[in-house]
């Protein structure tokens, strides 16, 4: 039997463990997931919850992007508005302790577990005297979390796990503004070039084409010059989302500068990007964008290329990303050439040059 004095020391032990490796989680997803994973055993409960503020859905689209299927996690649930949780504990940092009392706890436990807690710790998460969530803990025992009873083990997991949160939510946005384009929220070259290499190493694998679209406003310049700067940045917006609009979610498309778009097609073969490219351009021409109570006539130019893995690669992927690119782009000026409003294909580059294949 142990006494008070080993269990304790035992406690303390697991605690620094589990923040140890709470610290050096890298995503939202893994640390949702370690915290509702690990904590049950660590404090032995019962039911475990952790409640989310997310009042911009940032923290839905991050773990949405990382396809993390978070609206089926029992246990996790995200609220829009942080009055839920500041209700609660009335503007303080000490959690609720006590007896299940369904008014107060319902809301943290309802959606997570069949059966409900007959005692619970509701620790707040609070960062810079902000409230981002809340950690609730529960066991079916009545005399498990009784009101007197020390909270600091739990709340110092809940700084730990604020930390943590207010850490990763951080890191997430950086790595996604770093990425976006923001005046129309696609991607943008930095992307594409991260991208690309990846695209070409996989096309590589599977021995299946990838095809590269070179897309550029026609006389976008008019249109600024006609109908003013905040007009061409209204074009911008609706042909970016009417691009993205016509390709896959896993194709890859980026801004790649002023009104020049790439897209990165996967397991598409000359013919089929073609089709892509002047499905893309019917839609753009038929876009009838209106500002200020004008109509701004659109059309968009469109240079395609197609990379044709080979057998025996002879040459680096950085190599094939730059070339693609460049057929693509001189495609595109063909295509300006021989009078706008058209795709023209600049054929297959290929792993190896024509002369050593
Ligand atoms: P072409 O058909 O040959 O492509 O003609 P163009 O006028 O589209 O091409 P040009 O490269 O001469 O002009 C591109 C213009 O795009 C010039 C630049 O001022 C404008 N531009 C670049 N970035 C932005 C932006 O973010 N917003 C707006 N409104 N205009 C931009
Ligand atoms: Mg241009
Ligand atoms: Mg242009």
């Amino acid at each position: 039997m142990l006494n008070r004095v080993q269990h304790n020391s035992l406690t303390l032990k697991r605690l620094q463990s589990f923040e140890m490796r709470l610290l050096g989680l890298n995503s939202l997803a893994e640390m949702i997931e370690f915290i509702l994973g690990q904590t049950p055993a660590l404090f032995d409960l019962d039911v475990v919850s952790l409640c989310l503020i997310d009042p911009k859905n940032e923290i839905a689209d991050y773990l949405d992007s990382d396809n993390y299927g978070f609206r089926n996690r029992e246990g996790l649930f995200l609220v829009n508005s942080e009055l839920q949780v500041r209700n609660s504990f009335v503007l303080s940092s000490q959690p609720f302790l006590g007896s299940y009392q369904t008014a107060v706890c319902e809301q943290f436990f309802s959606e997570s577990s069949l059966q409900k807690p007959a005692s619970v710790v509701i620790a707040p998460l609070i960062r810079r005297d902000k409230y981002l969530g809340s950690l609730n803990l529960g066991s079916y025992r009545t005399d498990r979390f009784i009101q007197g009873m020390a909270t600091d083990f739990v709340e110092h997991i809940a700084s730990v796990i604020g930390i943590c949160l207010e850490n990763n939510l951080n890191v997430e946005t950086m790595r996604r503004t770093s990425l976006v384009d923001p005046l129309t929220g696609v991607n943008n070259r930095r992307f594409l070039e991260q991208r690309i290499e990846e695209e070409l190493d996989r096309s590589q694998r599977d021995r299946e084409p990838l095809s590269c679209l070179f897309l550029d406003i026609d006389f976008f310049k008019r249109i600024n010059d006609g109908f003013g700067h905040q007009a061409g940045d209204h074009v911008l917006t609706l042909v970016a989302g009417a691009i993205k609009k016509q390709l896959r979610n896993n194709d890859v498309m980026a801004r790649y500068g002023g009104e020049e778009f790439v897209a990165l097609l996967s397991q598409s073969d000359q013919r089929s990007a073609a089709e892509i490219a002047e499905r893309i351009r019917v839609s753009i021409a038929n876009l009838g964008i209106e500002h200020a109570d004008q109509s701004i006539p659109v059309t968009i130019s469109i240079g395609a290329a197609t990379y044709q893995p080979n057998r025996s690669l002879k040459k680096r992927v950085p190599d094939i990303a730059l070339q693609l690119i460049q057929a693509a782009d001189t495609a595109l000026y063909e295509a300006k050439r021989n009078g706008r409003n058209r795709v023209e294909h600049g054929g297959l580059v290929l792993a190896l040059e024509p002369a050593q294949a």
